[in-house]
């Protein structure tokens, strides 16, 4: 039986130890051990509150590596951290649970979980990030995995060996050819570092090691609605970006949506590209936390908050992350690492400064460290204060900078070695980790029934649970 089973609903919990006093500091619930969850566990892990932090995972992944894993380079260890060791240090005052959070009700400032008791909060952070968003198009989901999960990374994985396997039983040309053509969907920073590792892994696993299937049978194809590749970026950026892909043997169709998308193929523009494997790295939508409010959200579903990251009517309630919409200067602040972890510093300064008894005067304010991809090995595009450059020299910028700020939840000077060790390593073995451990079907609904929990039906708040 876990604490909160035996106490009344409401009561903070303890911090688990068996001889734990009932707490009588605040009781702070952050759900989400993402970048913006965990900067905010952390900070808080020295204040005298009590933290809860609520994840449907054990671990934080490292999604700007998840490529990575897709492309055989690295394990799923070497990109997911367990939360718990990450808040080790932190143990006194933090708890850590690996549950499905539901719902919340504000007015009895509960928080709902799968299968736990409501736990109550005195303040709440919700970190709970985004999901990729088939637009109008659910029913592709099935048909072409994203790149938001580890069970999203793994599947592409399998998928991209699955294929090689498959290609080199087939001795119809026609079929085969359709086995080794993968079209990546998107092509902003998530899709041109998928296609262009794609396309150095594919050379290197298909020189050599089959006998039917060679490097010259794969086709890759990347689409973008927009009309150039990496669209944040400034457009000389792009076209090296582009110069680049081409040079791996990537083919750029851009200016075009894909229209229609069945099992043995995608309707591009006029053409029809005959394909297995379709990637979807077209765009993400946020959680359903602002349902879970019933506050006001933007299109991509993200809550509206206020200047100190709060929600409207709500002080005591904290969104931040991919699912926050934080307006800067007129605009959204982008969904990436950074701006969840700069927010959740500064939710948990606000917060330490109440439990202080102290009034946080200064509104959140962004500050943008710069933008960043790798497009193949070694070569990576950069765009950062008056720097912006192409090529082994944004490489070396995105080991150092992109690492060292994103990682500020381990030692940092380890995490580079290891990644660099790691990452280099994989270079090395030419083929990386390429394991298959599920048939493609299996892997593919392994991959579905972990989506059905990211529904918002799977969110609706059961006041009956109370
Ligand atoms: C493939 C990929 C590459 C990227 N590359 C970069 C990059 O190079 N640089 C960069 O800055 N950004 C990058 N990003 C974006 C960056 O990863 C996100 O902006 C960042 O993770 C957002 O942090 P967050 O804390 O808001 O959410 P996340 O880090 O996504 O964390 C959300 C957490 O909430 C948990 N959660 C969600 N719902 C529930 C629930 N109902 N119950 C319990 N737990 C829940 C999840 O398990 C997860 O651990 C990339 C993203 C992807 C997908």
């Amino acid at each position: 039986m876990t604490d909160t089973d035996s106490k009344p609903t409401g009561t903070p919990p303890t911090n688990g130890h068996k001889d734990s006093k009932p707490a009588t500091v605040p009781h702070v619930v952050i759900v989400g051990g993402g970048f913006g969850g965990l900067t905010a566990a952390k900070k808080l892990g020295k204040q005298p509150v009590q933290v809860t932090l609520i994840d449907r995972s054990n671990y934080h992944l490292f999604q700007p590596m998840l490529y990575q894993v897709s492309t055989s380079g690295l394990a799923p260890a070497d990109i997911a951290a367990p939360i718990r060791d990450t808040l080790h240090k932190h143990k006194k005052n933090t708890r850590v649970l690996m549950e499905e959070v539901t719902g919340v009700d504000t007015q009895q400032q509960l928080v709902f979980m799968q299968n736990q008791q409501p736990i109550h909060y005195e303040y709440l952070i919700l970190a709970t990030g985004a999901s990729t968003n088939y637009l109008s198009h659910p029913e592709w989901e099935s048909r072409s995995p994203g790149m938001k999960t580890l069970a999203d990374g793994l599947e592409v994985q399998q998928t991209i060996l699955g294929a090689f396997e498959a290609a080199e039983k087939e001795p119809d040309e026609k079929k085969r050819k359709r086995l080794l053509t993968f079209v990546f969907i998107g092509a902003g920073p998530t899709g041109v570092e998928l296609a262009a590792a794609s396309a150095v892994h594919i050379r290197h696993i298909l020189s050599g090691n089959f006998q039917r299937i060679g490097p010259g049978d794969a086709r890759l194809v990347i689409v973008q609605g927009p009309p150039r590749v990496l669209p944040t970026f400034r457009p000389e950026l792009t076209k090296k970006v582009e110069k680049k892909l081409k040079e791996l043997g990537v083919e750029i169709i851009t200016g075009v949506h894909v229209t229609e998308m069945d099992e043995r193929g995608v309707t591009v523009g006029d053409e029809y590209i005959e394909t297995e494997n379709v990637f979807w790295l077209a765009g993400v939508k946020a959680s359903p936390a602002g349902q879970w409010l019933g506050a006001e959200v933007d299109r991509g579903g993200r809550v509206k908050v206020q200047s100190d990251l709060t929600v409207p009517g709500h002080p005591n309630i904290f969104v931040i992350g991919d699912t926050a919409c934080v307006m800067q200067d007129g605009k959204p602040l982008p969904g990436v690492a950074q701006p969840a972890m700069q927010g959740g510093h500064y939710a948990a300064s606000v917060i330490a400064d109440r439990v202080a008894g102290k009034q946080h005067q200064e509104p959140f304010k962004y500050f943008d460290k710069g933008s960043m991809a790798v497009v193949g090995g070694t070569y990576a595009v950069v765009e950062s204060g008056p720097i912006h450059t192409a090529g082994f020299f944004g490489f070396i910028m995105w080991v150092f900078l992109h690492i060292y700020y994103l990682i500020g939840y381990r030692n940092r000077l380890q995490v580079l070695l290891s990644y660099f060790f790691a990452y280099f390593s994989a270079f090395r073995r030419k083929g990386g980790t390429r394991i298959i451990m599920l048939g493609r079907k299996q892997a593919i609904t392994y991959q579905q029934q972990a989506r059905t929990l990211d529904k918002p039906e799977a969110h609706t708040l059961d006041k009956t649970a109370t």
